[in-house]
């Protein structure tokens, strides 16, 4: 579960709802509903299972 941090958004979204790419600072989503760019980290477990985890220590960005 993700949450947009946008404070004014605050949308929680699921990994499903979401496209995670990278726009050359890092793996990042855009928030559905407001656009606000949300970081996160890719974990690859050792059975090959691909996790996401959210970054809070950046902050957030409005869209362009
Ligand atoms: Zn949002």
């Amino acid at each position: 579960m993700f949450t947009c941090r946008n404070q004014s958004c605050g949308a929680q979204w699921e990994l499903s709802d979401v496209v995670i790419k990278n726009e050359g600072q890092g793996l990042l989503f855009r928030c559905p509903m407001c656009g606000a760019r949300n970081y996160v980290t890719r974990h690859v477990a050792a059975d090959g299972a691909t996790t996401y985890e959210q970054i809070t220590d950046i902050p957030p960005r409005g869209q362009h």
